[in-house]
């Protein structure tokens, strides 16, 4: 007993020192909201239906537990629109909070992800775990991550509705915007980073920004993901160009830089087999952890970066 008791005491801090730096993370709850929203309680979040309002319900209460403040004494943000391709008007609710800045209060970086989906048919759920059930968490966790260690510039966390629907979300937040839109610096959007076989990432947006792409290459050097830079002005054809593919798009409409991370579609993009099953956990896990480095980065140096 002696001596093993001897070996424990020698191995503990070999080990400890050959572990990789903890992520700030929690995988387990990153990967618990994820198979929450994603699950057929929820009933594909179609915006306006019972389900969609039960995720909304999920997402104010950790924004309430995570003490985010709202703006106007609300997270809520209703919005109505028209849709001409349905000819039929709908009731959405953006979901928003922020953390104040230690340094910069009146600066903002808006991170955003849409929770909405695309509902039911046929009796089937439409569960979008990956889209975007993946984005959403990632969301979550960074608010609670956040709200423990305060950055320099404040931080909104913005859950958007009605992506699906055409963006709908992202543009009334940014019409109805609660701050001035020269004091957003920057739109980072998350939507479907949980699973890709070749286990890429893409981030599109520097193209249109080029100081943010020096540092975000620099951190996918130590990403054990692979991090690609594309899908932005492709020249000849548009069709790979995914600049107005989510809400960052109507970010870029209004000249506010973006960052957008997301995957290539798969074959179960806007299928009911997008399920939680086929996620990748590992491979979310690590995304959510490089887009929050990419963005303590970027709240860390962006009066270097944008320096002339
Ligand atoms: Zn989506």
């Amino acid at each position: 007993m002696k001596f093993k008791a001897f070996l424990f005491m020698l191995i503990i801090p070999l080990l400890w020192r050959s572990l990789p730096a903890q992520p700030r993370l929690p995988a387990d709850s990153l990967l618990a909201h994820l198979q929450e929203l994603s699950s057929d309680k929820y009933e594909g979040r179609r915006t306006q239906e019972a389900g969609n309002l039960l995720a909304g319900e999920y997402i104010l209460q950790r924004f309430s537990s995570f003490t985010l403040k709202a703006f106007d004494s609300t997270y809520l943000q209703p919005f109505s629109f028209y849709s001409r391709w349905k000819k039929q008007g709908y009731n959405g609710r953006n979901i928003i909070g922020y953390v104040p800045g230690t340094e910069f209060p009146q600066q903002y970086i808006v991170l955003s992800a849409h929770y909405d989906h695309v509902g039911m048919r046929e009796g089937a759920v439409y569960n979008g775990a990956d889209d975007n059930a993946s984005g959403t968490g990632a969301l979550l966790e960074m608010a609670r991550y956040f709200s423990r260690h305060p950055p320099r510039h404040s931080v909104i966390f913005a859950a958007f509705d009605a992506e699906e629907m055409g963006l709908r979300g992202a543009d009334h937040f940014l019409e109805e915007c609660p701050v001035l839109l020269e004091n957003i610096l920057l739109n980072i959007n998350m939507d479907m980073i949980s699973r890709n076989e070749n286990r890429e990432l893409y981030v599109v947006g520097a193209d249109y920004t080029p100081f943010l792409r020096a540092p975000v290459e620099k951190l996918a050097q130590g990403c054990p993901i692979n991090i690609r830079f594309g899908h932005e002005q492709p020249e000849p054809s548009r069709r790979d160009d995914w600049t107005m593919a989510s809400d960052h798009g109507k970010f870029h409409q209004k000249n506010i830089p973006f960052l957008y991370f997301g995957v290539e579609d798969h074959a179960d993009y806007h299928e009911p087999t997008d399920d939680y099953e086929r996620i990748m956990p590992e491979f979310y896990t690590q995304a959510a952890e490089f887009i929050l480095e990419a963005l303590l980065y970027l709240d860390a140096n962006w009066e270097k970066l944008t320096r002339r």
